[in-house]
């Protein structure tokens, strides 16, 4: 069976480097933070042309500390996308936050600046926005509500170290990671730039903030043993940043080989009926974290793929706010609809708060998180998967 990421593939390709890599930790007797931890902070933050890079424990706990920092107090609003992974509402609820959920775009399935828009109220500090799958979100117009209303952005990077978006014509791209008041990314093992066990880092150009975030990874500590605020231990391991410094030498190349696979994909299913790819927005380089469909008839696709023995991901089958933990939080209050979330099997039931977000191409009952949330499907598209055997396999089903 074909793997939907494969990460011995890559092992094998990258093995004596990687070796060598590990067994210098091994033998240095630096486990937690050290050298090679310093080495990869330095090698990241020049990758994306930012003043500082902080490597912690994972992206969620990159989460975490950035809401801290930031100041986030109970009763907190937070702008997150309705779509996407459960970590950046599930952090601000967390700390004592509400997260709001804004739709997305029915075709990039970016959070939708128009809905962040109409859920700013008095309590709203920031919004949380999600470089879903490898592309980044729409910061120009999320960065022109932000300033308009006095807030921060928090760019979840997790799905997109690497990405690019153009600039005017004399500036190099700008890279994900750069675009938030403070940014983060995952190291988690299948994410496009990947260690072997948990990890993750924050972003930002604020020396400040940047401070804040150190402090507060480390039990609120700056000294040993004073600790001027109540923090938390967020800490990377040296094995894991000598893993991650390798697969940093070859990370362009492998962004040129997903970029690859996903123009094969997309030449494939321009000519498929019924079968969109998540639409790429003008002037934004995607690192695929996945290569995402939206397919009107998902069973039947999935039989397809079933019977080709081509390996697929739902990211993700339920919009947040339909999710159980979040009904109360995200609904409680609302009188008018028939909502109801917390039914797992009731998905579809779930209604949108706000009917002028209704998405278009959808049921008029659904807003674009649920529309994609029954139509989105990923297929294998990282730098060692064999995509043209993969094609050759859909030909024959579809
Ligand atoms: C993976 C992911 C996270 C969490 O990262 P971990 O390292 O697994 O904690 C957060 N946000 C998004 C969008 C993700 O895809």
């Amino acid at each position: 069976m074909i793997p939907f990421v494969n990460l011995i593939g890559q092992r094998n390709a990258y093995k004596p480097e990687l070796e060598q890599a590990e067994r210098a930790v091994f033998d240095s007797g630096c486990f937690i933070g050290g050298p090679a931890v310093s080495q990869l902070e330095a090698n990241l933050a020049k990758f994306c042309g930012i003043g500082h890079a902080i490597a912690c424990g994972s992206g969620t706990e990159a989460l975490t500390v950035s809401l801290m920092a930031l100041g986030i107090a109970p009763g907190d609003e937070v702008i997150v996308p309705d779509f996407t992974f459960v970590a950046p509402a599930e952090c601000v609820a967390a700390l004592g936050g509400i997260p709001k959920f804004a739709d997305i775009d029915a075709e990039t399935l970016q959070i939708s600046p128009k809905s962040v828009e109409s859920l700013v109220g008095p309590a709203t500090r920031g919004i949380i926005a999600v470089d879903l799958f490898g592309q980044c979100a729409p910061y120009k117009e999320l960065r022109e509500i932000a300033n308009r209303h006095g807030l921060w952005i928090l760019e979840d990077s997790a799905q997109a170290f690497g990405a690019s978006v153009a600039q005017s014509p004399h500036l190099e791209p700008r890279r994900a990671c750069t675009f938030g008041d403070i940014a983060i990314t995952s190291f988690y093992p299948s994410k496009p730039l990947g260690c072997y066990g948990d990890g993750g880092a924050i972003f930002t150009d604020d020396a400040e903030l940047a401070r804040k975030v150190r402090q507060i990874a480390n039990h609120g500590s700056s000294e040993h043993y004073l600790h001027e605020i109540v923090g938390v231990n967020s800490r990377l391991d040296a094995i894991q940043a000598a893993v991650l410094n390798v697969k940093l030498t070859h990370f362009e190349e492998e962004l040129c080989k997903r970029r690859e696979n996903a123009a094969k994909y997309d030449a494939f299913f321009a000519n498929v009926e019924g079968i969109q790819p998540q639409r790429i927005a003008k002037g934004n380089t995607s690192t695929y974290a996945q290569y995402t469909l939206l397919v009107d008839d998902r069973n039947a696709f999935i039989e397809k793929l079933k019977k080709a023995e081509i390996p697929y991901c739902i990211h993700y089958p339920m919009a947040l706010h339909c999710q159980p933990c979040f009904g109360e939080l995200s609904h409680a209050a609302s009188a008018t609809d028939n909502l109801n979330g917390a039914n797992a099997t009731a998905t579809l039931n779930c209604a949108s708060e706000n009917a002028t977000l209704n998405c278009a191409t959808g049921n008029a009952t659904l807003n674009c998180a649920e529309v994609a949330s029954t139509k989105a499907i990923s297929l294998p598209v990282c730098a060692f998967t064999d995509v043209d055997t993969i094609i050759e396999k859909l030909r024959n089903v579809l």
